[in-house]
């Protein structure tokens, strides 16, 4: 009921990081933690005049790679992360991002998650990103008790038609942000209300 809900809510749902292909989704993921897609998309545009391509990224002097992505913070570890990321991609994949999760967590700065938002997004495979939206969306919603992303992966799997599951796990995040918040959820607007075991309790 929750899919369908969302569904119908926000029939469209647009990968909110600007990318032409899989290497910039890639490295923009990558730039989004702790970060708003906001801020990652006024990045990106310079990012990828002067990286164009896995090869010119892996070879990117990292005092220049870090000025250009300093505003998205923790600007030394992911320059780390996206000149290994790419040493990678260039190294062991022929300069292609790899389209399986067994593939993708092997990318320096690559976790789950990030994998999972390629996979969907991307590549057209059945994901779900699991981040701190869906974790506490999925508690509030009775869907799952884990805190483990992996889990709560896993129980979100078994209540969602596999057909939506990038999608849906998208449309969480999104409400998330918008309507479940994490300090304030705004129950007498949410249109998942009457799936809710958590309405009210706010
Ligand atoms: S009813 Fe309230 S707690 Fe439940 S999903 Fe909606 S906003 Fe969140």
């Amino acid at each position: 009921m929750v899919a369908e809900v969302l569904a119908e809510e926000r029939p469209v749902v647009p990968v909110p990081l600007d990318h032409r292909n899989a290497y910039e989704l890639l490295a923009a993921t990558i730039l989004s933690a702790q970060c708003t897609d906001v801020m990652v998309n006024r990045v990106t545009p310079s990012l990828f005049a002067r990286y164009p391509s896995p090869a010119a990224l892996a070879a990117a002097d990292p005092a220049e790679l870090e000025e250009i992505i300093r505003p998205t913070g923790f600007y030394r570890a992911k320059a780390r992360s996206l000149i290994g990321m790419a040493a990678a991609v260039e190294e062991r994949f022929d300069g292609q991002v790899p389209g399986t999760m067994a593939e993708l967590v092997t990318l320096p700065g690559v976790g789950r998650k990030t994998a999972s938002v390629i996979l969907g997004h991307w590549f057209d495979e059945p994901a779900i990103a699991v981040d701190t939206h869906v974790l506490r969306l999925s508690r509030r919603l009775g869907l799952s008790e884990s805190d483990d992303p992996v889990r709560v992966e896993a129980d979100l799997k078994e209540v969602w038609p596999r057909q939506m599951w990038a999608d849906t796990g998208l449309r969480l995040i999104m409400h998330g942000r918008e309507v479940c918040t994490a300090r304030r959820p705004r129950c007498d607007e949410c249109p998942l209300v009457n799936a809710c075991v958590s309405r009210g309790a706010f």
